[in-house]
């Protein structure tokens, strides 16, 4: 059996390393919170004392963390800190898989610097949110060589029903915030057309079911309705409370126009959604679900 180490329990790591252990995996844990070791502990998995107990006999190491500063941290040590990194402390020949949604930049530097500790690694950031977590339905969008990819496969299997390959270390990242500025926009653009109809006397039930119908159609219309009352079991109609933080679309963002600046590429709805998530997280919605924006226009100009 594949001896897994999985690091990072947190809204997403620790249903995902559930699941792991669900489909009856051995896995040992750690996170710097007691809480989360201990809902852990009581899922079957195996808490270690430190990062470095946990992926000393390791094959196979998962992490799942907040951002660039706490994956480098993680594996390579954090600056000023007497923490040592336990990228030297992984079995030579073992794979990382680090889940984290962070800078193309960071993955290839950690890519990098695992190589140097002669141990393998590929980025898989997820799309699906903590239900999706949960559920065992996430997607991976992964970077690095095919054959590592491959390895992982069974495993991340376990935690999501797709598993894609954009290209090498970092491309995964890129595709994952590609696809999440998109839906940044696809948030705004939707609450903004909604609201229209809304302040020209329209039932945004029915406005929704014609642009369902219409070229307007998209993701959030069809699953993640912005509009209050107009879809049941979403955030909107449980006061923006659960989802995906308006404060990580945030984020999403900036590292989305981050990217796009190192190649000089155009980006005008990017920077148009993240200027309206940054109004909107100042406002007080930073813990609220993204869909939130749609107050963002109930306030009027
Ligand atoms: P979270 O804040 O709930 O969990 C992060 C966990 O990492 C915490 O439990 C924290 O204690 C732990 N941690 C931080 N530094 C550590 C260290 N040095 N050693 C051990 N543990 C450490 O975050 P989350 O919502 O689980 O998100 C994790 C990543 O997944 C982020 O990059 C996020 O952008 C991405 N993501 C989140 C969602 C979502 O809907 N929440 C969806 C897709 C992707």
């Amino acid at each position: 059996m594949t001896a897994i180490a999985f690091i990072g329990l947190g809204n997403m790591g620790g249903p995902m390393a559930t699941n792991l252990v669900k489909a009856g995996h051995a896995v040992t844990v750690f996170d710097l919170s007691a809480d989360a070791l201990a809902a852990l502990e009581a899922a079957g998995a195996q808490v270690a004392s430190s990062a470095i107990a946990a992926v000393q006999n390791a094959e196979i190491v998962f992490s799942m963390l907040p951002a660039d500063k706490h994956v480098l941290g993680l594996y390579f040590g954090y600056a000023g800190a007497d923490a040592k990194g336990i990228a030297g402390f992984i079995p030579k020949g073992a794979l990382v898989v680090d889940s984290s949604t962070i800078s193309a930049e960071a993955a290839r530097e950690l890519a990098q610097g695992l190589t140097a500790a002669g141990v393998r690694c590929i980025d898989a950031p997820v799309s699906g949110g903590v239900g999706g977590a949960k559920a065992g339905t996430l997607t991976f969008i992964c970077g690095g060589d095919n054959a590592d990819v491959e390895e992982a496969r069974p495993l991340l299997e376990c935690m999501g029903k797709a598993v894609f390959t954009a290209g090498a270390h970092g491309a995964g990242q890129v595709a994952k915030i590609c696809n999440n500025m998109l839906l940044g926009v696809l948030m705004s653009g939707t609450a903004e057309a909604l609201k229209l109809g809304i302040d020209h006397g329209l039932n945004p039930q029915v406005l929704s079911e014609i642009m369902l119908q219409s070229s307007g159609r998209n993701w959030t219309l069809e699953v993640y309705n912005p509009c209050p009352g107009v879809m049941d079991n979403v955030p909107s109609s449980n006061d923006y409370n659960g989802g995906f933080l308006v404060d990580l679309m945030l984020k999403d963002l900036g590292l989305a126009l981050a990217t796009a600046e190192q190649t000089n590429s155009s980006t005008p709805m990017g920077n148009a959604a993240a200027a309206l998530y940054q109004q909107h997280s100042e406002q007080g919605f930073g813990k609220k679900d993204f869909s939130s924006i749609f107050k963002w226009f109930e306030q009027g100009k």
